[in-house]
């Protein structure tokens, strides 16, 4: 399936909660749920009873969309947590933080996470002074992402770092914002995860 290219602000209202998809217009009056809280189309506003099923499948498709993923590499995140010791809804999530396009914009290089996606793609950053241009690369505790030296000039990225900055970074984030430099400290634990998703919802539609 070819990924979602459409108006962001349709899927937060089809999940019927703030995803935060946008960045900056997300936490103002324009954000589309504030003003219009149903679903999109036609039907939007027939509410019917929702199955467990159907609310499990809504919360899967939620993260989903949070982090811009497709179906079948969220099933091989979800694969890779229930064979590891621990939490599994925790582990899933801890991994989706891991991708550098989250952590690129966790460390406020870019407004949202479909802008890091695309930064990481054109070759805007290094992991350890090496240029990585994957998205999902997944990075471990001391990593260190940096802007490299010939993007470090670009506004759409030092626009965001006064954005973020403005914000708040998470603190198992150690950013240095004059090199454009950010540190990995350690992996978020779930209340470091400001996601609105209840993770146990996705395990319990995957285990079925
Ligand atoms: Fe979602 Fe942001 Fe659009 Fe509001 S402005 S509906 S939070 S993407």
């Amino acid at each position: 399936m070819a990924r979602y290219t459409g108006a962001l602000c349709r899927l937060c209202r089809r999940e019927g909660d703030k995803l935060n998809l946008k960045g900056n217009r997300c936490n103002t009056e324009k954000c589309s749920i504030e003003r219009r809280k149903y679903a999109p189309g036609q039907h939007g506003q027939n509410k019917g009873k929702i199955s467990d099923y159907g609310t499990q499948l809504r919360e899967k498709q939620k993260a989903r969309r949070i982090y811009g993923i497709m179906e079948r590499q969220f099933r091989n995140y979800f694969e890779k947590a229930s064979s590891m010791k621990g939490v599994t809804g925790e582990i899933l999530l801890q991994f989706l933080e891991r991708r550098l396009d989250n952590i690129v914009y966790r460390m406020g290089f870019a407004i949202n996470r479909r802008e890091a996606r695309q930064l990481v793609r054109h070759g805007h950053f290094n992991v350890n002074d090496k240029r990585v241009s994957i998205p999902s690369f997944l990075i471990k505790i001391g990593d260190v992402v940096e802007v490299r030296d010939e993007s470090k000039s670009l506004s759409t990225i030092t626009e965001s770092i006064q954005i973020a900055e403005h914000k708040g970074f998470p603190e198992w984030i150690e950013i240095q914002k004059e090199t454009l430099k950010g540190k990995v400290m350690r992996i978020p634990s779930r209340e470091e995860i400001n996601i609105p998703v209840q993770e146990q919802l996705i395990v319990e539609l995957y285990s079925k």
